[in-house]
């Protein structure tokens, strides 16, 4: 399905990344599994990806630093000579209420979730329109539409990204460059286990299908977008949320 195509996935060494990084290489497509601190993770999933007959390679870059996006960039097209599928995935949390909320905690999310997806566009988008295809999908949250207490920078940084991903899909779109947003729910990875029980069957409660979802159901919404299947499908925010919002 995705044979000869080239994608890179940030924050790939783990959860939702991983899982992303796996399918898109199982179906085909040569995957750059991009990590910042965990490299012997991120090669651990690329040794998975060629277990099941795919193939990738890991490649270390900061994702909220303008100069090493750019590095990444450079080296991933003189190596492979284009990207086909980008996924913005790469995230984090900083969770506390706004009393009590740091400027190092807003910046270090915002940097990460926000400038860190702007970053990969904007030095990849020369390609991509040059190319007159490519699939830009990024990870947004069901936080960052229906907002949650306690995640104000973590809410701003993925309201922000859909903001990001209806612009550029207007920008790039005669390009017949595709750029679309997924919205997860409540999925299991390291960053929910760092929920209290509480928090957990709280925000379960919340789930119409009553239970939390798997990395791999968010990796089926991206193999989807990023297939040929979703040539017509553009500015849109997908939610793999069991119901969470609708
Ligand atoms: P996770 O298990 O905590 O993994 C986060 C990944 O991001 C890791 O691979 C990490 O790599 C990478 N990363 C963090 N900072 C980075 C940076 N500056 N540069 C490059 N990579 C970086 O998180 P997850 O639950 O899989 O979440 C993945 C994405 O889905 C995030 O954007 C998250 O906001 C979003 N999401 C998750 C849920 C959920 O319920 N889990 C729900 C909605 C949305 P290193 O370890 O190498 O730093």
């Amino acid at each position: 399905m995705l044979e000869g195509k080239i994608a890179l996935v940030t924050g790939a060494s783990r959860g939702i990344g991983r899982e992303i990084a796996l399918t898109l290489a199982k179906n085909g497509a040569f995957v750059i599994v991009n990590y910042n601190g965990s490299a012997q993770r991120a090669e651990e999933v690329v040794k998975a990806i060629r277990e099941a007959g795919g193939d990738g390679v890991a490649m270390q870059c900061n994702v909220s630093d303008f100069s090493e996006s750019e590095k990444l960039v450079k080296n991933v097209i003189a190596q492979y000579g284009r990207v086909d599928i980008l996924v913005n995935n790469a995230g984090i949390t900083r969770d506390n209420l706004i009393m009590r909320m740091t400027e190092a905690d807003y910046d270090a999310v915002m940097d990460t979730n926000l400038k860190g997806a702007f970053n990969m566009i904007r030095h990849l988008s020369r390609f991509f329109l040059k190319q007159r295809s490519g699939k830009i999908i990024n990870i947004s949250s069901v936080s960052g539409i229906m907002g949650n207490a306690g995640q104000a920078n973590y809410s701003a940084s993925k309201a922000g990204l859909i903001g990001l991903t209806k612009s550029l899909a207007r920008e790039l779109a005669s390009r017949n460059v595709c750029v679309n947003a997924i919205a997860p729910g409540l999925i299991e990875t390291e960053m929910t286990d760092a929920l209290s029980d509480e928090a957990k069957e709280n925000l379960k409660s919340l789930v119409p299908l009553g239970r939390m979802g798997r990395p791999q159901d968010v990796a089926n919404m991206v193999l989807f977008l990023a297939g040929d299947n979703a040539d017509y499908i553009t500015g849109q925010v997908l939610h793999v949320d069991g119901g969470m919002v609708m």
